[in-house]
């Protein structure tokens, strides 16, 4: 099979990108070892974060660090046999959380984040997915009144700063808008972030735009991206009806992508945050409304269709290191705290990697020196979000259409050389 551009990776990242490059009118194999959606876009929160303006930064104030330092918390852990291995990563991570480098990466995603809601709801709506989207935004829960009246001061700001639409919530307001919450919880107050959408089953939004793909003539192919080589000036790899090539490749593998870039010579400094969720049994009148943040403990609890998820924050750990319930357990802990959480659905928490790098930004663009090499992955907490926006930014540079965003900053010529 010969056509114009492979994709590996059918996550939201990918299957956004195969997309946006049929548009296009360019034919295009979308390749994955499992069908689509299965990897970290099967268990994220499902929020389209639109109102996240500032990327997830490493904590600068001593005392925060010392307080991560002890492994205390139940927002970030680490394994402490990992951190010689990822120590460069972190250094990296702290320097570009320093101010002005920050800005300068909120800056260059602000773009994508400004149109995730209209490219998500563009596809949504072609691919009959708009019910699986639900308005509403969500909360940013807070216990400590300290923290609570700091957060109610930063929302402010941006909401000038960034026009967004925000409203700070005292403990009664909160539990109007959201009376699963126990009347006695430990709430001080909350901040209701109302621009972002959030999705009832993320697997099925990636499934279904996955399903717009092959209905508009688009090929998936099971395959091996590890069988990915060079042939000539085309590119090609082994799927199980065989041998495909093309002009261009797109790694869109999300955590697995810098292992393969490597062997062409692309060195990524890619780390990965893991992230845990667990599904609650939850009758319908004590299933929050919108996605809920505790902001304290850090973790989400997001109403999906199979139950109330809850989703853990930071675990650096090594990728293929055995899952723990350590989070996991804390989290449900303080959530049982909130409010009259089920039984858990599954047996075995659920398991995801963040893909992300130090400087908080995707990558994608062309891998200098290796032409028709691609890349669009590394969106770390943003993934969901950001899948539809990065496809159109990446299908632009590929097809040479002037960009919709400036695309510098999310170049991989930033790692070599
Ligand atoms: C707990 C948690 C909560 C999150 N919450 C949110 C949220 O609320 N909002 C948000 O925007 N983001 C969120 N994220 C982040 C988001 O889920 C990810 O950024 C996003 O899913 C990454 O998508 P992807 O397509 O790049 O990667 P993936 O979904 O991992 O897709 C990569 C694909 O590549 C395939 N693959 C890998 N290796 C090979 C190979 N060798 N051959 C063939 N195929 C291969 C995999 O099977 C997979 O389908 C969360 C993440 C976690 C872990």
């Amino acid at each position: 099979m010969t056509l114009d551009c492979l994709v590996l990776g059918a996550g939201i990242v990918g299957v956004s990108a195969a997309l946006h490059l049929q548009d296009r009118g360019r034919s295009v194999v979308l390749v994955d070892r499992a069908a689509p959606g299965h990897g970290t876009s099967y268990g994220n929160a499902g929020l389209i974060e639109r109102s996240s303006v500032v990327p997830y930064a490493f904590p600068r104030k001593l005392s925060a660090l010392l307080a991560y330092g002890l492994n205390r918390r139940s927002d970030v852990r680490y394994d402490w046999s990992h951190l010689p291995k990822i120590a460069p990563f972190l250094l990296r991570y702290w320097q570009a959380s320093a101010p002005k480098a920050l800005e300068a990466s909120a800056a260059a995603l602000l773009p994508l984040i400004e149109v995730s809601i209209d490219e998500h709801r563009a596809l949504a709506r072609r691919a009959g997915a708009e019910p699986l989207m639900r308005a509403g935004g969500w909360i940013s829960l807070y216990k400590n009144p300290a923290a609570f009246a700091l957060a109610a001061r930063e929302a402010e700001q941006l909401r000038s700063s960034h026009g967004l639409a925000v409203s700070i919530l005292d403990r009664a307001s909160f539990l109007a808008l959201e009376p699963a919450f126990s009347e006695g919880a430990p709430i001080a107050g909350a901040v209701h972030w109302e621009d972002p959408l959030s999705v009832e089953d993320p697997l099925a939004l990636t499934t279904a735009y996955a399903a717009l793909f092959t209905h508009q003539g688009g090929h998936l192919a099971v395959g091996d991206a590890d069988t990915l080589e060079q042939d000539g000036n085309s590119w090609a790899v082994q799927t199980a009806e065989g041998r495909v090539v093309a002009r261009d490749v797109v790694v869109a593998l999300g955590p697995q992508s810098a292992a393969l870039l490597a062997r062409f010579g692309l060195r990524v400094p890619m780390a990965v945050k893991r992230g845990y969720h667990r599904h609650y049994h939850q009758e319908a009148d004590a299933m929050p409304g919108r996605p809920v943040v505790d902001e304290d403990a850090g973790y989400v609890l997001a109403p999906m269709r199979q139950g109330l998820r809850l989703t853990t924050g930071i675990e650096f750990a090594a990728a293929d290191r055995a899952a723990n319930d350590i989070q996991l357990k804390a989290c449900e802990t303080a959530a049982r705290h909130l409010l009259d959480l089920g039984r858990p659905v599954e047996a075995e928490p659920w398991l995801g990697l963040r893909p992300c790098l130090p400087d908080m930004k995707p990558v994608i663009g062309a891998v200098p020196g290796l032409s028709g090499l691609w890349c669009d992955f590394g969106h770390a907490h943003h993934g969901l979000t950001l899948g539809p926006a990065s496809g159109r930014l990446l299908a632009d540079l590929i097809t040479g259409q002037p960009p919709f965003a400036d695309a510098h900053g999310f170049s991989p010529a930033r790692f070599s050389g």
